[in-house]
C-alpha cells in the first residue's frame, strides 16, 4: 500500500506507546498556561503519574465554555511571538473560540491533512478546488495547505458563486474538490437545470465534511457527479479538518491516533461508554505547541467501530457523526436528531437538494413541519403523485421517529440557504 506517512501503518502497540509518551509530554507542556497548571494541580496530575493510557481519565475535561472564558490568549503555552496563525470556530452554537498555532503546528496540521487526502488517492497530479469559506474558518486554509503539501495545484475558490465554481472546474480540469454536503447538491442541481450533466465534469473525488450528513446523502452526491465522496471530520479546537477521515473502504473515519487521543463518553456522566456504543467524542491534541487542548468535550455524537479496518490501518475508526448533542430536539416527549429525518427523506428520489425542519406551537401543542424541496422534473407531475409522495414521506417519518410531522413539498430552490453550514432546524416554539 502506498502511504504518505509511516505512522499510518503503525500497529496498535506502537500507536499506544507513542500516545502514552506524547500524552506525558503534552501534559507537561500544558502547564505553561495558568489555566491548565491550576487544573492539573487540582487533580493531582503530573506526567509521571500517568502510567497507562487509561489514566487519561483522571485529567479533567475541557469544555467549550473554558475556551470562551480563556479567549483570546489564556490557553497559550508558548510566548506569543511564536504564534504564526489563529483560527476561530464557525460559531455554529454560540460565541466562537480562538485557537493559535505555531509554525510547527501549522506544518504538522498540513501533514495530517495531506495524509488524509493521499489515503483516498489524491496525488500531486490532481487539481484541487477548495469550495469552503476561507478566512477564520478552518475548512479554508486547513484543507488548502494539506492539498498544497501533497503537491496539488490548489484553487482557493472559497464558498458560493456557483457559476464561477463550475467555470474553474472546467477551465483547470479540477479532479478533486472539497465541498460542504449541502452545497454539493446545490451545485449539482444548478448544472442540471442549465441542461448539463454533472457527470461530465472532470471531478473524480470529493472531500465532504464540516457538517453532519447521512449515508443516503453521500450516495446522492456520488451519483449526481459520478465520483467518490469521502467524509472528512474535524473541529477548530483540534486544528480543523484532518482529525478523522474515511479511507477507501468508506466505512468509518480513521482518527489519526499518533496526533490525537479519542475517547467516547456518556454525555451526562463523562464515563466511557461500552465499546461500540454511541456517546460524545472527547479529543486530546497530542502534539500541539501553541494551544494544546486536553480532553475536549466535542459535543459530537458517534461510536467507535469495532474490529479492524480491511484497509490495514490500525488507527481506530469512528462512525459518521450522528449530530451534535445540541442538535437534538424534543417534540411531544420524543428525542429527535435532524439526521434521522434526513435519512428518511433522502431515500426518495423525488426529493431535491434542501429541506428544513420547523418546530412550532399552535397554542394547543408542539408541531413539527418538514419542508422538502422536490426536484423540478417531479414538481410538474400531477397533483395525485405529489399527494402520494407527501403521504409516503410522512408515513416513513412516522415509522422512524414515532410521530407524524406535517410534510410540505416545496419547489426547487425555494428554501433559504445558509452561507456556510446548513441550518436544518428552526425552533419557533419560543417565539410565541
Ligand atoms: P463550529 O462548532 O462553530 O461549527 P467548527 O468550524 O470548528 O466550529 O466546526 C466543527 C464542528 O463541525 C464539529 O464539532 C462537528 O460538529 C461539525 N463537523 C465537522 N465535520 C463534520 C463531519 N464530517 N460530519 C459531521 N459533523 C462535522
Ligand atoms: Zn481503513
Amino acid at each position: 500500500m502506498e502511504i504518505f506517512d509511516p505512522a499510518e501503518l503503525w500497529g496498535r502497540e506502537r500507536i499506544e506507546n507513542v500516545q502514552l509518551s506524547r500524552l506525558k509530554s503534552i501534559v507537561t507542556h500544558a502547564r505553561n498556561c495558568g489555566f491548565y497548571r491550576e487544573r492539573l494541580d487540582q487533580a493531582g496530575i503530573r506526567a509521571d503519574n500517568l502510567r497507562s493510557l487509561d489514566d487519561i481519565r483522571h485529567i479533567p475535561f475541557t469544555v467549550k465554555q473554558d475556551l470562551r472564558a480563556q479567549y483570546p490568549a489564556g490557553l497559550l503555552c508558548v510566548p506569543s511571538s511564536k504564534i504564526v496563525r489563529m483560527h476561530c470556530s464557525s460559531g455554529t452554537t454560540g460565541t466562537p473560540v480562538a485557537v493559535c498555532h505555531t509554525q510547527n503546528d501549522v506544518n504538522a496540521w498540513a501533514d495530517l491533512m495531506a495524509r488524509c487526502l493521499h489515503m483516498v488517492g489524491v496525488r500531486r497530479e490532481d487539481a484541487f478546488q477548495n469550495m469552503s469559506g476561507y478566512g477564520l474558518f478552518t475548512g479554508g486554509l486547513g484543507i488548502h495547505f494539506g492539498a498544497e503539501r501533497l503537491g496539488c495545484m490548489t484553487i482557493p475558490a472559497g464558498a458560493g458563486n456557483t457559476r464561477r465554481q463550475i467555470k474553474l472546474i472546467k477551465d483547470f480540469r479540477v479532479t478533486v474538490a472539497h465541498i460542504l454536503p449541502s452545497y454539493a447538491l446545490i451545485l449539482g442541481e444548478h448544472l442540471r437545470s442549465a441542461g448539463e450533466d454533472p457527470r461530465d465534469l472532470p471531478l473524480r473525488i470529493a472531500v465532504v465534511g464540516a457538517e453532519p450528513y447521512t449515508e443516503e446523502f453521500r450516495k446522492r452526491i456520488e451519483e449526481i457527479f459520478g465520483i467518490k465522496a469521502y467524509n472528512s471530520y474535524g473541529l477548530s479546537e483540534m486544528n480543523g479538518p484532518g482529525v478523522g477521515f474515511e479511507c477507501p473502504e468508506q466505512h468509518g473515519l480513521h482518527i489519526w491516533e499518533d496526533a490525537y487521543i479519542a475517547e467516547i463518553v456518556e454525555p451526562e456522566t463523562g464515563v466511557p461508554v461500552p465499546e461500540g456504543e454511541v456517546g460524545e467524542l472527547v479529543m486530546t491534541s497530542l502534539c500541539r505547541e501553541g494551544m494544546p487542548i486536553l480532553r475536549y468535550r466535542t459535543r459530537d455524537l458517534t461510536r467507535f467501530l469495532p474490529g479492524e479496518c480491511p484497509c490495514g490501518r490500525a488507527h481506530r475508526r469512528i462512525d459518521r457523526i450522528l449530530g451534535r448533542a445540541d442538535d437534538m430536539f424534543i417534540i411531544k416527549g420524543v428525542n429527535v436528531y435532524p439526521m434521522q429525518i434526513e435519512e428518511v427523506i433522502m431515500t426518495f428520489p423525488e426529493v431535491g437538494q434542501n429541506y428544513l425542519i420547523l418546530l412550532e406551537n399552535d397554542g394547543v401543542g408542539d408541531m413539527m413541519r418538514v419542508q422538502v424541496e422536490v426536484r423540478d422534473e417531479y414538481f410538474v407531475e400531477d397533483m395525485r403523485m405529489l399527494q402520494n409522495l407527501q403521504k409516503a414521506i410522512a408515513r416513513r417519518l412516522r415509522a422512524e421517529i414515532l410521530l407524524t410531522p406535517k410534510v410540505e413539498l416545496m419547489e426547487s430552490n425555494s428554501l433559504p440557504r445558509a452561507e456556510g453550514k446548513a441550518v436544518r432546524v428552526r425552533d419557533l416554539r419560543g417565539n410565541r
